[in-house]
């Protein structure tokens, strides 16, 4: 069912206790000023064990917009904006996170331009990185770089996955099923006319970030494997790279037999080549089982995600 001039708002929520009130505060402002649309606000708890989910519940007593969608336990932001998108009933959809890096001020500006026609989705991003640690956001930059170069996802330096959408995209971000998923690179990757809102870098209102410098590390490694192809290629050139430079080196060894006999030398050269190729082929094997383990995940076809309790009548509980 969809429901004309409706805008769903998507909020993962993961222990926000401390961000929740200004976040809902804001949002009932905001959506006072554009009172043209009408609005519902799915708030989807990925599992937390602070007060998220008591204060979710006690706005919707008063509140008819909110909607709260509780996993059983933490299956991550991704699995928590699938839900989402799941359960939008709306014309246009919005996600947005709920510690108010994503202003929901830009609410209005975004609606007006994607109402221009001319889009099918208004994505923001961030001109700059204030506040974040340099090594993070050099390690960023590398990112974007690396995977705009050998995957098809085309995804913007900054971007944030605070967007506005029509339902057709969202359609097409549901029809992209795959379990492991990455959404800056499916938000790219499904296409559509997208307009990039460049805004400030805000600092997270309250609480404190969920996501470790190894964790990013991880996620961005995910994300190359599940839009690119290339390591994989890296694995089979290093291969034909090394066959041609051992055809040198034996070359080389007759050759030497040939002119200066057949001293017993060598064996710390032997020792460092054996190891080295060692190295490489475990490099490669390495990349293969990643390609491998999502496979294995893939096939599985668990649910992304289990929701064990929701104030929603007819909610995509498990998909
Ligand atoms: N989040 C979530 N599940 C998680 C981690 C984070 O739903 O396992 C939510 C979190 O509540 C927030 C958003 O995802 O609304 C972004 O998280 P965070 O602000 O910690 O990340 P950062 O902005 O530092 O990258
Ligand atoms: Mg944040």
């Amino acid at each position: 069912m969809i429901v004309r001039r409706l805008v769903s708002l998507v909020i993962p929520c993961y222990n926000e206790q401390e961000a929740l009130p200004y976040l809902y505060d804001e949002l009932k402002n905001v959506t006072k000023e554009i009172s043209e649309y009408d609005f519902e606000f799915l708030f989807v708890d990925d599992g937390s064990w602070d007060h998220t989910k008591d204060m979710i519940l006690e706005y919707a007593k008063e509140d008819k917009r909110v909607r709260y969608f509780g996993f059983s336990r933490n299956f991550g932001k991704e699995a928590a904006m699938y839900a989402g998108f799941c359960n939008v009933r709306g014309q246009y959809v919005a996600v947005m996170d709920a510690d108010m890096q994503d202003p929901p001020g830009l609410l209005p500006e975004m609606l007006d331009i994607l109402l221009g026609q001319k889009y099918d989705s208004v994505a923001t991003r961030r001109v700059d990185r204030e506040g974040e640690p340099p090594v993070r956001s050099w390690f960023a930059r590398l990112f974007y770089k690396i995977i705009n170069r050998i995957s098809d996802a085309n995804i913007m330096d900054g971007a944030r996955d605070f967007r506005l959408m029509k339902r057709e995209m969202v359609d097409a971000i549901l029809a992209m099923c795959e379990y492991n998923r990455f959404s800056k690179g499916i938000f790219g990757w499904i296409g559509f006319r997208t307009y990039w809102l460049p805004y400030e870098n805000q600092n997270r209102i309250a609480g404190e970030t969920k996501w470790s410098f190894w964790g990013l590390f991880k996620y961005s490694i995910d994300g190359i494997i599940n839009f690119s192809q290339v390591p994989l290629s890296i694995s089979s050139w290093c291969g034909i790279g090394l066959t041609f430079v051992s055809f040198l080196m034996i070359l080389f060894i007759i050759v030497r037999k040939i002119m200066f006999g057949d001293p017993v030398a060598g064996w710390a050269s032997l020792v460092c080549i054996i190891t080295f190729i060692g190295g490489i082929q475990l490099f490669c094997m390495g990349i293969m089982g990643q390609y491998l383990a999502k496979t294995y995940m893939e096939v599985k076809k668990r649910p992304h995600f289990i929701i064990a309790e929701t104030n929603v009548e007819d909610a995509v509980k498990i998909k």
